[in-house]
């Protein structure tokens, strides 16, 4: 019996270890090939990696879908839609090598653009239909998302707008416990003023017709900084182009330099 016992603890000891060595930490959730092969379809910023950079993303969603737990509400939920909330929670956090999310613990999907219901920020109801929520009050670690709008965010030729990507960067916003479009964690204090400044006067210019940021960023400095940064990640060489220091200082935050 206690040879049997050994001999168990070993063969577990073991596994542990190969698991450890092939993904560089201890998670639950490996991921097989045909979920790399999703990754590779649908996940444009993924494809763009070093084969290096490629095994630490998905080393961190592996991470992601360990500690969060994602549902459909209405839905059977596929590994595309888990690997695209996944995706849209790694792809701002890339550059920060041990940084996870404190701040969700479950994130729903809902079939469509949904009400109101909840105690919410970040709602994106002002202006068009709202396609995600960050959790506040007794609704915080949730996040909602509409599949519809999660997989938009990733289809090809979408322009410049991604769902997912756009709640996730309220999320990292909250950090320091204000949803206010300033990253206090992630922006060095030298930079703040010229943030504030920067964001003010690029709403000036979309109120007046005269930028080709979304007009929802105008709705307040949070969702100015979601909205660019929706823009950042999905069509980086424009937006370098057009938005240079915008460009420059959202590098700055996120770590990278995706153009
Ligand atoms: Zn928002």
């Amino acid at each position: 019996m206690i040879y049997f016992s050994i001999i168990i603890a070993v063969i577990i000891c073991y596994s542990l270890f190969q698991r450890r060595r092939k993904n560089g930490s201890l998670t639950q959730i490996t991921l097989t090939d045909a979920q790399k092969k999703l990754l590779n379809q649908h996940i444009d910023y993924y494809n763009k990696l070093s084969d290096t950079d490629k095994l630490y993303f998905e080393d961190r969603i592996e991470q992601f879908l360990d500690a969060v737990r994602i549902e459909g509400v209405g839905l059977e939920i596929t590994d595309t839609d888990r690997l695209m909330v996944a995706s849209s929670a790694v792809i701002p956090i890339f550059a920060f090598r041990d940084w996870t999310y404190r701040n969700v613990t479950n994130v729903l999907l809902y079939p469509d653009t949904f009400d109101k219901q909840f105690q919410f920020e970040g709602n994106e109801g002002e202006g068009r239909n709202i396609m995600g929520m960050v959790g506040t009050g007794y609704m915080n670690g949730q996040m909602i998302l509409s599949r519809k709008a999660l997989i938009k965010g990733f289809s090809k030729n979408n322009g410049k707008e991604n769902t997912g990507i756009h709640e996730f960067v309220h999320l990292l916003d909250k950090v320091d416990g204000a949803t206010d479009g300033i990253p206090e964690g992630f922006l060095p204090h030298e930079y703040i003023e010229p943030w504030v400044r920067m964001m003010h006067q690029e709403i000036h210019k979309i109120e007046a017709g005269h930028s080709d940021i979304d007009a929802y960023a105008t709705t307040n400095e949070a969702e100015f900084f979601a909205v660019v940064s929706e823009y950042f990640f999905e069509k980086p060489e424009q937006f370098q182009t057009k938005h240079p220091e915008l460009y420059e200082m959202l590098s700055r935050i996120f770590g990278q330099k995706p153009a």
